[in-house]
């Protein structure tokens, strides 16, 4: 089964106008291939919350784009996520990718505020109260760095979509089989919500190596071999991530995944070049 996928992008809010605009431009050039929703992250500690508000408000009143929040429970009361919550539910955002958060770099594990969402299922409970939000949680197929063991991770996704979560988004992986046996898990834990694929085109794979270990995310020997070299040639690293993403996709979508989250680092070439791969062409172009 091969049919075009449905795909949804994700961004970050830059930190200045320069960065603003070039959003803006990356949201012009994905628009036409239809994503069903584009999510805007929330900065460590809530740092970007004016921001993340500002651009999803914006998408909302100025384009035909669906919008999501993400939202986190970081350093915040229950309240005063909840205004958050409330603010965007008033400005007509009807979606939110609950997270958790993590605390500051060098702050050691984790710790909830004290009158604040413990985790993220708190925080799906939470907002089912303030509107009949669509949420989307965070899944991890390689099992999040904190958890005790994999089947209490997969109990954890289980309390997301208990609480109200009807999408989980997967942190990014290189190989297909590592989702694919994930997947199988999930079914076989009784999880019948859409688990999607997260996928991350590798421009900067030094960076990705480092963000990789503290995440828990494996690096295939495979791929540090494939970008040996290429630390000073960005252009040959592109054809190399654009390629390499789109096998993956399709090595998926042979197995059956017909929905992406493509992590665009606000960059629009590397997520549309893999979207035509996979049969997502540009809207104009399709009618004419
Ligand atoms: C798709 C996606 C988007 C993201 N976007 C952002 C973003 O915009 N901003 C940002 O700051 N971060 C973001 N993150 C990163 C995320 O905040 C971190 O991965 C964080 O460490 C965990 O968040 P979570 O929502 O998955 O946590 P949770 O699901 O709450 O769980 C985190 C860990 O704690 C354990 N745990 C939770 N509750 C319990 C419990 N009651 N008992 C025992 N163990 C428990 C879980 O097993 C898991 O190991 C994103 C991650 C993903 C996958």
């Amino acid at each position: 089964m091969n049919r075009i996928p449905s795909i949804s992008f994700e961004f970050f809010p830059p930190k200045d106008t320069v960065g603003e605009a070039k959003l803006w431009e990356t949201l012009d050039k994905l628009a036409p291939y239809g994503p069903r929703f584009v999510s805007v992250t929330y900065g460590a500690g809530g740092s970007t919350r004016e921001r993340t508000s500002g651009i999803v408000t914006r998408i909302k009143r100025e384009t035909g784009l669906e919008p999501a929040a993400h939202l986190t429970c970081v350093g915040a009361t229950r309240d005063a996520v909840d205004e958050v919550a409330r603010g965007w539910w008033n400005a007509g955002i009807r979606h939110v990718v609950a997270l958790r958060g993590d605390s500051p770099a060098g702050s050691g594990p984790y710790a909830p505020h004290p009158s604040g969402y413990a985790n993220a299922a708190e925080l799906t409970a939470g907002l089912r109260r303030v509107g009949d939000f669509e949420i989307s949680v965070g899944a991890y197929p390689e099992s999040h760095p904190d958890s005790a063991s994999p089947e209490a991770d997969l109990d954890n996704l289980k309390r997301k979509l208990d609480a109200g979560a009807t999408r989980a988004i997967t942190q990014y992986f290189f190989d297909a089989s590592t989702f694919l046996r994930f997947r199988d898990r999930c079914a076989a834990a009784g999880i019948t919500a859409p688990i999607v694929p997260g996928i991350l085109p590798v421009t900067n794979f030094k960076k990705v190596v480092e963000f990789s270990a503290a995440c828990g995310a494996t690096v295939p020997a495979w791929m540090a071999e494939l970008f040996a070299g290429l630390d000073d040639d960005p252009e040959t690293r592109q054809l190399v991530a654009a390629s390499t993403a789109s096998e993956l996709c399709l090595a998926l979508m042979a197995e059956g995944v017909q929905d992406f989250h493509f992590y665009t680092l606000n960059r629009p070439q590397l997520a549309a070049a893999i979207c035509r791969r996979l049969g997502v062409r540009p809207e104009l172009e399709a009618a004419a």
